[in-house]
């Protein structure tokens, strides 16, 4: 000791080009006006956490302090905040809009022209004890939802403004999809939850597609109508036969140029496809057949405040299940290993935990 002041010290991992590491000595950030200090109970590793700590997210660059699904509780509130009080649970809506923008200010946030996003870029994420983050960006959690389920907002956020996007191409939101046929390209976390959130959402006939037998497995298991090999040949052709017809509207969820073609082709005549997945490149498509069926491309990128209510609502009427979702849940020492497993194809979900999260009871 020598007299200085002892700041207070927290745990927190950081990204590096070539490992991932928990330091110890991350200081305590405070809040300040309009902000809030939470503390993390759970925070789920992304696709696009992933794909960023192998260098291959476009837009996320390293090192970073990742997390941006989060569940936590509220542990200090900054000057001027009122809408959440300490000891609330609260996820994270982690978009950071400038609110001054053209799409904030018509309510295209997710959008903005100058848009930051928590635990991907930003200076600080949620695989830390602690962190700070603007109130306006916390949705409060339902008493009725255990956080592990709750893991799952952020995550299905992306799926349910998708859908909505697709279902507005036939004039009515959420609800358009309701009696549609439709294809889900990849079966990863996002195309089970679109599948998941087209069949809440009384979808007609839905064939998947995916690369491996496990998950075209699980895509049956949450009511896939059928699923075909996505290697196979004549790929096109079985979901065609499986569909019955072309079909309404197609989720790509992969994002490379085979899908995307893919897509195009099975789309039916004005029918509507849909690119959710991360693209890594550029794609070169079919623009006669575009323009001659009068297809629609149709981009979503993340979500709304209107898609996590959406999304809490999902998951507490139990339409999706965090037992189908969730494959392995690690305490943060091991986040290194954590990350092995989401980039491992073995795995759906895969959770870091930071506090002691509770469990989902049936
Ligand atoms: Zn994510
Ligand atoms: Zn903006």
């Amino acid at each position: 000791m020598t007299g200085s002041i002892e700041l207070p010290l927290m745990r927190r991992a950081v990204v590096h080009a070539d490992r991932i590491e928990v330091v110890t000595d991350a200081p305590v950030p405070s809040p300040r006006t309009d902000e809030v200090l939470v503390r993390s109970v759970v925070v789920g590793v992304c696709g696009s956490d992933t794909h960023a700590a192998h260098g291959r997210h476009p837009f996320i660059p390293i090192p970073y302090h990742p997390g941006h699904e989060v569940v936590g509780v509220v542990e200090q509130v900054g000057p001027g905040v009122t809408a959440v009080e300490v000891g609330q649970r609260i996820t994270v809506e982690p978009d950071l809009p400038c609110w001054t923008c053209k799409m904030c200010t018509t309510g295209r946030q997710n959008l903005c022209e100058n848009l930051q996003f928590f635990g991907c870029g930003w200076e600080q994420g949620g695989m830390a004890d602690l962190f700070t983050v603007p109130a306006d960006r916390l949705h409060v959690l339902p008493d009725d939802l255990d956080d592990i389920t709750a893991a799952l907002v952020e995550p299905l956020s992306t799926p349910v403004h998708a859908v909505r996007l697709a279902g507005e191409a036939f004039g009515s939101g959420l609800d358009g999809v309701r009696g549609r046929t439709a294809v889900v390209l990849g079966a990863g976390t996002i195309g089970l939850l679109v599948l998941a959130v087209l069949k809440a959402h009384g979808v007609g006939t839905v064939v998947v597609t995916d690369v491996q037998a496990a998950k075209r497995d699980k895509a049956i298991s949450l009511g896939a109508d059928a699923v075909v090999d996505a290697v196979a040949a004549d790929v096109a052709d079985q979901v065609r036969a499986a569909l019955g017809q072309s079909a309404d509207l197609v989720v790509d969820c992969v994002a490379i140029e085979p899908t995307v073609r893919l897509s195009i082709g099975l789309a039916s005549k004005g029918g509507t496809v849909v690119v959710v997945g991360v693209p890594a490149a550029d794609v070169t498509i079919p623009l006669a057949i575009v323009q001659d069926h009068q297809i629609r491309i149709q981009g979503s990128a993340t979500y709304l405040p209107e898609d996590y209510e959406e999304s809490i609502r999902l998951l507490q009427t139990g339409a999706v299940r965090a037992s189908d979702i969730v494959t392995a849940t690690l305490p943060l020492e091991h986040v290194s290993e954590a990350f092995d497993l989401s980039a491992s194809g073995e795995h759906i979900k895969v959770l870091v935990s930071i506090g002691a999260p509770s469990v989902p009871t049936a």
